[in-house]
């Protein structure tokens, strides 16, 4: 078979297959044919900085040696087992974890997504308590399966409503102070949206579980403020409902920490991850449950698995990535490199009109595009999305692509997530980029 040029793989990609998130017609794929480092290679041979790590997951960065190497022996050695064997690798696995998770969550669930890892979560905390409903936040983003969809805040949501809404979840507002939902003008509000959250358990029958990104991710890198997540732990402990941290985007290093939670020293009854694991080279999710949730199931039926479960080429890898990870000191790397990025960051903010708020820990950033800083006004709504307007921020992605970055744009912000083996001049060309193309949409801005 003769080898297809780039032109013909990106026709028979676009023609043959789904482009998600997006309306088909008009979609033109990179032809992506090889990664090193923090950057990607297309067919032509040109090079682009990853500023977003693909979906803020290759964290290691491409090409890693030790987790190619950890997936060539493992397909070598084993390449499936059932889950309910034990293998080598998982029980590796499980050992590290144990390390680097926030302590007291001991017992494993491997998946081969985050959004099966949340699909568990919902599962296990429902089991576990005998209650059915889930709170979660909008402007969250769990996954794209049916329980996770239900408890995304995010108007993906919308798109499976036309069958009825679903069941079991309802909805809190998000700790968002740049635009806060319940009208307070500052975090000295003595966090009032955990309060409501206290409000909703109380007021409903059947509470398992509450559903929170530490730092929401795809919808704008959120941070909560100081007291909100010790605040929320004090009500979940209060009323019996289970903490749920959906680390998939936030964990492994991403903030400057392992994981998000860290930064207020406060515990999830249940962590679920994914991405950062294995710095995507294999799919591999997590659901990691404390002790309390693991002694139950010794005499009570976990009624849950899957035929890839514990999927030993996707554990090895996991194994070497945290190894490496430990190796360069990443975790660390991230915090430290996250000062200097948030400094340029914050930079393009003086210079540019259009940048509305800067948020962001560790190498996780937004830029928040406004059309007007007094209303804090976006240039654009999902709806936009969803109609098929062409978006500013998609522009000007295309702008930074054409000069050698890709970044992550959504409706209205960028998220700025290099892989956390960046270097200060890929970061200074990177903001160099995003600097040169804002100008487009200060243009639009009403000052
Ligand atoms: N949870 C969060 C916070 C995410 O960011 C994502 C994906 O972006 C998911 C869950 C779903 O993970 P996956 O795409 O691996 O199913």
């Amino acid at each position: 078979m003769a080898e297809l040029t780039s032109q013909e793989v990106v026709d028979l990609t676009r023609t043959l297959n789904y482009g998600t998130w997006r309306f088909q017609k008009g979609w033109m794929p990179m032809h992506v044919v090889d990664a090193e480092g923090c950057e990607i290679i297309d067919g032509d041979g040109k090079r682009y900085l990853d500023f977003s790590s693909q979906l803020m997951c290759s964290n290691l960065g491409h090409k890693n040696a030790a987790v190619i190497a950890a997936i060539a022996e493992q397909a070598q050695q084993l390449a499936y087992a059932m889950p309910g064997y034990a293998t080598t690798a998982r029980a590796e696995l499980s050992q590290l974890l144990l390390e680097v998770l926030p302590q007291g969550l001991n017992k494993f669930f491997f998946t081969t997504s985050g959004t099966e890892a949340n699909e568990a979560a919902f599962k296990i905390a429902r089991m576990y308590t005998g209650k059915n409903k889930i709170i979660a936040r909008y402007r969250s983003y769990h996954g794209s399966t049916s329980g996770s969809i239900a408890a995304t805040g995010d108007p993906r949501r919308w798109a499976m409503e036309p069958a009825g809404k679903l069941p079991g979840v309802i909805f809190a507002p998000e700790a968002f102070c740049y635009r806060c939902p319940l009208g307070h003008a500052a975090a000295n509000c003595g966090n009032a949206c955990a309060n409501y959250i206290e409000h909703m358990i109380v007021n409903e029958s059947d509470v398992a579980a509450v559903i929170v990104e530490p730092i929401v991710g795809t919808n704008g890198v959120i941070v909560p403020p100081e007291g909100y997540m010790p605040r929320l732990r004090e009500i979940c402990t209060k009323h019996n409902v289970l903490l749920i941290a959906d680390e998939v985007m936030s964990g492994w290093g991403r903030t400057g920490k392992w994981f998000a939670m860290e930064h207020w020293g406060v515990a999830p009854d249940i962590l679920v991850t994914a991405k950062g694991i294995t710095s995507a080279y294999v799919p591999l999710g997590l659901c990691a449950t404390n002790e309390k949730i693991a002694a139950y199931f010794d005499d009570h039926y976990f009624s849950h698995g899957h035929t890839y479960e514990a999927h030993p080429i996707t554990l090895k890898p996991a194994v070497a990535t945290i190894k490496e990870m430990q190796r360069l000191g990443l975790v660390e790397r991230s915090a430290e490199l996250g000062l200097y990025l948030g400094e340029k960051l914050r930079e393009l903010q003086t210079r540019h009109v259009c940048v509305g708020e800067v948020r962001g820990k560790g190498l996780f950033w937004a830029l928040d595009l406004v059309k007007n800083r007094a209303t804090k006004e976006p240039f654009a709504t999902y709806a936009d999305k969803v109609s098929g307007k062409a978006l500013l921020v998609d522009q000007i992605a295309g702008k930074c692509v054409a000069d050698g970055m890709t970044v992550q744009s959504w409706v209205s912000h960028f998220v700025i997530a290099p892989p956390l083996i960046v270097s200060k001049e890929q970061i200074d060309f990177g903001v160099a980029l995003l600097d040169k193309h804002l100008a487009m949409a200060d243009e639009q801005c009403v000052t």
